[in-house]
């Protein structure tokens, strides 16, 4: 099956950039972005993806077409989910059920190539450039058929790109494997110590991970270049670095979320927002600014139902009214959900917004009421409360995360860490213990939520971040410099 707006209509001139978005909310929410951030910039785009994806991002596509003359091409090519024992309809990383059906979710992901294959042959598009999502191995072969270049987006800033980038080249992580005792990363500016545990997964040596790890790595070793959501005043030389370490040319053109700037596309963002973004935004309105801690841990972050609730006591026990998103509340028991609904939307509503399922982030974000950003530290989460100048709480889960923790707490000092230790299985059976205690949380929030040195730092990043993209911005010249180094 194939749903398409109007291919983008190719003057010989223009270049046109083929994107294969990686199958995760993180990656295809700033692909979108970027795709809309280039056809402002006069290129031309065609994402590729899978049904239940493009279903997702069509309206934010649609809306930027009707603003830069249809140049982004929206084509859904048939994924294999059920051939590889995956439920129907199973087309993103956040409809997995279980961890060990990650491994069958990316086998699906390299039987798409075919798809993408048959697709480039019978179509032949005029491509200047491929940019392959992360998990897509096989996107640099497509593009050498191709003969374009072909550029990765991983979803990461350049801090924990040179940091995993100086993992692979020097093996440090290596010694102590999946260990609690604290290892140094050798090359950093500053003393930074790191557990196996901490570590992003691809760094563990179990046998799948091992192979995955090694593709993976292959892939980045034979693209071109790297595209990163970041921007310099961030993190000031670490592009460069990455660049040095890697030998590959290095593309810093983000944040790119503050392309968004009319509500409907801070609202449907990646999914449809689980509850009204007027109702949101009413209760925040009836709220004093910088009152509200915004606490959500990304499109997957969830707990086991100990850890849950030991963070809602936590919430209960600051001084602070909070906006909770709750991802996966089908699988809390009964006796959880019982205790949620008597403590927080029977007893504390005024004091407590929950939000079950996908929230209109980044306009909850821009509220003025919201003072604080209790966040999983993805990527994202952390560009997009620099932008909206939010300080956070960092508590990280997993992949890359415990990276991000040192870059926004030790080095920018825009954020309080919760003090978590050890990196969660992503989508696994979580262990039905307590890592982080009530008492942390209620220490960091206050920290965070009285202290004025964090908010002061990420409200001048805010500024930093918005003169990035505009004409002469940073990331604005480095977008217009892709374009050239790809331009036919
Ligand atoms: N997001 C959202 N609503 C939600 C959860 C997440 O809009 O309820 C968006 C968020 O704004 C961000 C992305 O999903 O753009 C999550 O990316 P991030 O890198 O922060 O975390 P990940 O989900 O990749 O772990």
């Amino acid at each position: 099956m194939e749903i398409t707006n109007n291919y983008p209509k190719l003057q010989a001139e223009t270049p046109h950039f083929l994107i294969l978005p990686w199958l995760a909310p993180g990656h295809l929410i700033p692909i979108t972005d970027i795709a809309r951030l280039l056809a402002k910039h006069s290129a031309a785009v065609t994402i590729i993806t899978t049904p239940v994806n493009a279903a997702r991002i069509k309206p934010t596509i649609d809306r930027s077409n009707a603003a830069t003359a249809g140049n982004i091409s929206l084509v859904s090519l048939y994924f294999p989910a059920t051939e590889v024992g995956l439920p129907e309809g199973c087309e993103n990383i956040d409809l997995v059920p279980s961890m060990p059906l990650v491994y069958n979710f990316y086998e699906a992901t390299k039987l798409f190539s075919q798809q993408v294959s048959r697709y480039i042959h019978e179509r032949a598009p005029r491509v200047s450039c491929i940019i392959g999502g992360m998990g897509y191995v096989w996107a640099v072969d497509v593009a050498r058929e191709l003969g374009v270049p072909c550029f990765i987006f991983h979803g990461f800033g350049s801090f924990a790109l040179y940091c995993s980038e100086i993992l692979h080249k020097t093996k440090a992580h290596e010694v102590p494997a999946s260990s609690a005792e604290p290892f140094i990363i050798p090359g950093l500016p500053f003393e930074f110590k790191i557990a196996g545990k901490e570590l992003p997964m691809h760094f563990h040596q179990s046998k799948e991970n091992k192979e995955v790890g090694e593709e993976m790595r292959s892939y980045e070793l034979a693209v071109d270049g790297i595209l990163v959501n970041s921007f310099e005043h961030l993190e000031p030389g670490y592009a460069d670095l990455l660049q040095k370490l890697s030998g590959k040319k290095v593309f810093t053109i983000g944040p790119v979320s503050v392309c968004n700037t009319k509500m409907l596309d801070m609202e449907e963002r990646g999914n449809k927002p689980t509850v009204g973004t007027h109702r949101c935004i009413q209760w925040l309105d009836s709220k004093k600014p910088n009152s509200v801690v915004y606490v959500s841990f990304g499109s997957t972050g969830s707990f086991a139902p100990k850890q849950f609730k030991e963070l809602g006591l936590g919430l209960l026990a600051s001084q602070w009214s909070f906006v909770w998103v709750i991802k996966d509340i089908e699988k809390l028991p009964e006796e959880t959900l019982i205790w949620l609904r008597e403590n927080f939307e029977d007893k504390n509503s005024s004091r407590s917004l929950l939000i079950k399922g996908w929230a209109p982030q980044i306009a909850i974000l821009s509220h003025p009421a919201v003072g604080g950003f209790l966040t999983h530290c993805g990527w994202n989460s952390t560009l997009e409360s620099v932008a909206a100048g939010v300080p956070v709480v960092a508590w990280p889960l997993y992949s890359e995360q415990f990276l991000n923790v040192k870059l926004i707490v030790d080095v920018l000092k825009i954020g309080v860490s919760v003090g978590a230790r050890e990196a969660m299985a992503f989508r696994g059976d979580k262990e039905d213990g307590i890592s982080v205690r009530k008492e942390d949380v209620v220490k960091a929030i206050e920290k965070l939520m009285n202290g004025e040195e964090e908010r002061k730092r990420v409200a001048q990043l805010k500024e930093k971040a918005e003169m990035a993209l505009e004409k002469g911005g940073s990331s604005f010249l480095n977008l217009e410099s892709l374009i050239q180094f790809v331009a036919p």
